[in-house]
């Protein structure tokens, strides 16, 4: 497909806490260079494994968000399990403008605030080979932490909204298995590849 102006694409890829999204996410932007990552904001705690403020996240205080949900300076912005997360506009409309391509890792229901922005936005749900699968990721990672471990009632919660996430996968436009990574990775890629904005 090609785009019919010169906007950047804007890629969303969403799924379920503990699907791998993280490391896709990386792995496409070494694969694809020229892409550019949507840093996010966010309120919820700083944990031991989390990139330094700036790379994934800036982390703020509850204050700060509201401060720029108030300046409108957000394009979406939802309140998850750990937290509220918003996509400034300032990190995806002038790269967009530019030309650039962008990704955002992002939940549903920002998603869906973009997709009605931007219908032409490309929107990547990953999916654990079963829900079994993603407990047992889930529950393994959480054993591995040394600090910050999930309470039992957590890990049920985490459960219960990758459920609810899951139920929502029809409303993208790729669905990608995450069974085998690099497998997964090279899905991701094609279809990023398939619709950059061409030069
Ligand atoms: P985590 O706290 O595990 O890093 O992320 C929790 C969820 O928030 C993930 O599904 C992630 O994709 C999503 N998320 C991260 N940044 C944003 C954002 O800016 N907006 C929205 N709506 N979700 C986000």
């Amino acid at each position: 497909m090609t785009t019919t102006n010169n906007m950047g694409t804007i890629f969303i890829i969403s799924g379920p806490s503990g699907v791998g999204k993280t490391t896709i996410v990386e792995r496409l932007l070494e694969a694809e260079p020229g892409l550019k990552f949507s840093v996010s904001l966010t309120t919820r705690d700083v944990r031991a494994d989390d990139k330094p403020d700036g790379v994934k996240y800036h982390f703020v205080t509850n204050d700060e968000f509201a401060a720029h949900v108030a300046a409108e300076d957000f394009l979406e912005h939802a309140v998850y399990s750990s937290g509220s997360y918003g996509t400034l506009k300032s990190e995806v409309l002038p790269p967009r403008e530019q030309g650039i391509d962008v990704v955002l890792d992002i939940e549903v229901q920002g998603m869906k605030q973009i997709k009605q922005l931007y219908p032409e936005a490309i929107a990547i749900f990953l999916l654990p080979p079963s829900f079994e699968v993603l407990e047992d990721r889930l529950r393994k990672r959480n054993d591995a932490q040394t600090e910050n471990k999930l309470s039992e009632e957590k890990i049920l919660q985490r459960l219960a909204t990758a459920r609810y996430e899951i139920k929502q996968q029809d409303l993208y436009d790729y669905k990608v298995v995450n069974g085998d990574l690099d497998d997964a990775v090279a899905q991701v890629v094609e279809i990023v590849r398939r619709h950059r904005r061409k030069v």
